[in-house]
This record gives structure tokens, C-alpha cells and sequence, in this order.
């Protein structure tokens, strides 16, 4: 019998990795095995759960009977993959061994956490998959007071959403704006002042130190003193892609898998995409380049080698209270940054010397401007 191409994850990579395959080849074995629950969701829609009243459920797509049947494939769910062994092109789940033809991870990435110290740990909540947001869900019901941690793209899109749920919201991140690794001052001053409007406090510089149960509720101590009674607390400080297994078999990996335009890995049969994989150096936590990639290794699977290229990837931030569009400059090309606009409505622009547009972030009315501006993008991945 012939082995399985098996597809590590079912998240937007491996669903979607799947479903190009699927187009391409219809007969050959396919198996795709995850730890969670394997229902079909689209993540970005966490960050926007509460302001269209959708709970776990409600934002399910499918369960994983119905994506095997529609797939062709099976679905193994609440299985975790804990070995490689690319010698013999077996993986391992406990003492099980799985043979593949060709083996894909896409296994995402982690929430990064930190030891929180007080009685008031398991309060703390990281989401980052339909499954935490479920347990978030619950613990929220009847609560007003949240507190998040992180001042990135995910924390910012939760501040807002949660503020449009109808929860008072706090946000503590020790840095000195809102989205630091991504956004021009300018622009994420309009950000935060968008969320300032809706009512969210934000606390940058200092970081949580101690979490402890109250008589009501929690109390939160932050570095610089500042005491912040609360009911819940969401972690949102960073994602690490998952590196582990592949480099306890030899894969070479760097801050992902480290994969080539084809999606290769150091050893031939093995292929990464998704949040876990740096493809030809990049790294980039995010839904179009993983829709890239799955296209293009699709094409690998099925017999025609196919390297991916990347064009502009703009990212659209769910922060309705100050919509924000931004496209930061590819990795080492400098340029010089230009601000227009005022308020809320900004339009900060950076070219190169010979006044190239590198990159932009848009926000408010300017948004409006982002198709136009990504004509004159350079590609990311030519
Ligand atoms: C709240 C939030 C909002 C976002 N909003 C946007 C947005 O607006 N736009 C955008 O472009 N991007 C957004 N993103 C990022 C985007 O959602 C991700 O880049 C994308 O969903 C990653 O998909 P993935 O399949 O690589 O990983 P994941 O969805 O994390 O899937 C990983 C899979 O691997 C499985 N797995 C892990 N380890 C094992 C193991 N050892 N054995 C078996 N299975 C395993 C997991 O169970 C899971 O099925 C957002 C992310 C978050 C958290």
C-alpha cells in the first residue's frame, strides 16, 4: 500500500494546504493529524467574536467528518505528532508509527508565556485557537473587567473587540506605542487614541508583575505600581513558531522551520508552511502568505515543482474604532518616512532615495487608499 502524504495541523495551512492538493490529485492517500479538536475555523475571526456575538461554536466551520469526506482524507484529531524519523519517513505519536510519503508540518506557532507570580494564574487566558477561545468564552460569561497583556496587532484587535462586547478594558505591554515592531509612531498614536475614544486604558511601559485573587474579582500590580482590579486576564505577548520536534530530528531551524521557495525543509520529504515555517528567511504570522504557499506546494505534491513567490502582503488590522492598513518595508530596504493627514486619518508613506514607495501604514478615512498605494509595492518575495 502506498504511504499517505500526512499533513501535520488542520488550521488554515493544513486545511487549505489539503483542499489545493485535493484539486490536483484526487486519488492519492492523504492523512492530516491534529492535536486539537480538527473543526474548520477561520482564526482571524477570534479577534472579532464578541462584537458579532459568535461564540466557539458559532465560529466553527466544520467538523472534521465533514472536512475527511469533503477532502478525500483522513482526519485524525486529538493526536499529537512526538517524533520524526526522516531516515525511515515514519513519524511517531507516542509508540505508534506512522509512515508518509511526503510530510508537511504545519503546526503553527505557540503563545509565549511567562510565570505570572500571585495565587491568580489560572485566570490567566492565551487565545490562540477555537479551543482557548471556547475556554475564554466560558470564563467571561458574567465578568465586565478585562485585562490584556500586549500592545501587539492581536492585543489591539481584542482591546477592541472586547470593548465593543461590552467589557471594561485595560491593556499593560512594556513598550512605549501600540504594535512597536510594526507601525510608525504617528500611526500608532491614531491607533491607541481610536481605542482611547472607545474607552480602553492603556498602561505602556511597565509589565505585570504579581496577579492575585481580591475579595471581588483580581488585582493586578504592575512594575511601576500601578494597581488594576480586574476579572480576567488575556495574554497576548507574542507567538513563538514550533521548532521543536523538527529540530529534535535534525531539521535545520532558525526562528521557524527553515524551508525553501519549494517549501522544502534540509531533508527532501519534508515540507513546512503556515505560522511554523521562515520561507527563504521570512517568518510572517499571517493568513495570504500561508494561502501562497499552500497553492504553490500543492502544485510541489502533485508532481510539478512550484516555488512560491510573494507579491505585497498588507495586513488589515480589525480595529474598527481606528481602521488601520500597513505594510512595513521588506526586510532591510531602508527608507525615509513621510506623515500627512491629522487626527485619526493618517497617511505615513516610506520610499527609498529615488522615491520608490517601500512601504505604508493607513489609517482611518486613509485606508480608503491602500489599493491604489498597493500598485506601487514592491513585491516581498520576488
Ligand atoms: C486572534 C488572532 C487574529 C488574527 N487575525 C489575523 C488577520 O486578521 N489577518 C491575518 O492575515 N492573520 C491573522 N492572524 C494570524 C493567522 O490567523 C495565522 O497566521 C494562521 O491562522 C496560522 O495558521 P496555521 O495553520 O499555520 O497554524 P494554526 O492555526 O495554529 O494550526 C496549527 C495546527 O497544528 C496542530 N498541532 C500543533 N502541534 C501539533 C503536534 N505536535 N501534533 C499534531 N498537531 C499539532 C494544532 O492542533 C493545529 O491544528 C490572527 C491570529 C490570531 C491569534
Amino acid at each position: 500500500m502506498t504511504a499517505p502524504v500526512v499533513i501535520v495541523g488542520t488550521g488554515l495551512a493544513g486545511y487549505n494546504l489539503a483542499r489545493e492538493f485535493r484539486k490536483l490529485d484526487g486519488e492519492t492517500p492523504l492523512l492530516l493529524i491534529t492535536a486539537d479538536d480538527g473543526r474548520s475555523y477561520s482564526k482571524p475571526m477570534l479577534s472579532t467574536g464578541f462584537a458579532k456575538n459568535k461564540d466557539a461554536d458559532g465560529l466553527g466551520m466544520a467538523e472534521p467528518g465533514a472536512m475527511a469526506e469533503q477532502l478525500k482524507a483522513e482526519v485524525r484529531t486529538h493526536t499529537r505528532i512526538s517524533g520524526i524519523d526522516p531516515g525511515h519517513k515514519r513519524l511517531w505519536i507516542g509508540e505508534e508509527q506512522v509512515p508518509y510519503r511526503d510530510l508537511i508540518l504545519a503546526w503553527g506557532a505557540q503563545t509565549v508565556q511567562v510565570p505570572i507570580e500571585g495565587d491568580a494564574g489560572e485566570a490567566v487566558f492565551p487565545i490562540n485557537d477555537l479551543e482557548d477561545y471556547a475556554r475564554f468564552r466560558a470564563a467571561a460569561a458574567g465578568k465586565q473587567r478585562v485585562l490584556i497583556l500586549g500592545a501587539g496587532l492581536i492585543g489591539c484587535e481584542f482591546a477592541n473587540d472586547m470593548s465593543l462586547g461590552g467589557f471594561e478594558v485595560e491593556l499593560v505591554a512594556p513598550c512605549e506605542q501600540v504594535m512597536p515592531t510594526l507601525l510608525h509612531p504617528a500611526a500608532a498614536a491614531a491607533v491607541q487614541a481610536g481605542l482611547e475614544g472607545l474607552g480602553v486604558r492603556f498602561h505602556l511601559g511597565p509589565v505585570l508583575t504579581r496577579l492575585q485573587r481580591a475579595a471581588k474579582g483580581l488585582e493586578a500590580h504592575l512594575s511601576d505600581g500601578t494597581l488594576i482590579p480586574c476579572d480576567l486576564v488575556v495574554s497576548a505577548i507574542g507567538l513563538r513558531p514550533r521548532i521543536d520536534l523538527a529540530a529534535a530530528a535534525g531539521l535545520q531551524v532558525n526562528r521557524g522551520v527553515v524551508v525553501d521557495r519549494h517549501l522544502r525543509t534540509s531533508h527532501g520529504n519534508i515540507y513546512a508552511l503556515g505560522d511554523c515555517a521562515e520561507v527563504d528567511g521570512l517568518n510572517l504570522l499571517y493568513v495570504m502568505p500561508l494561502m501562497s504557499c499552500a497553492r504553490a506546494l500543492a502544485q510541489t505534491l502533485a508532481g510539478n515543482p512550484t516555488a512560491v513567490a510573494y507579491g505585497p502582503m498588507p495586513v488589515t488590522v480589525k480595529t474598527p474604532a481606528c481602521p488601520l492598513v500597513v505594510s512595513p518595508p521588506p526586510p532591510g530596504r531602508e527608507g525615509e518616512w513621510q506623515v500627512e493627514g491629522q487626527g485619526l486619518d493618517l497617511k505615513v508613506l516610506c520610499r527609498d532615495a529615488d522615491g520608490n514607495l517601500l512601504g505604508y501604514a493607513l489609517t482611518g478615512a486613509a485606508v480608503m487608499e491602500k489599493l491604489a498605494l498597493n500598485r506601487q509595492l514592491p513585491a516581498l518575495m520576488a
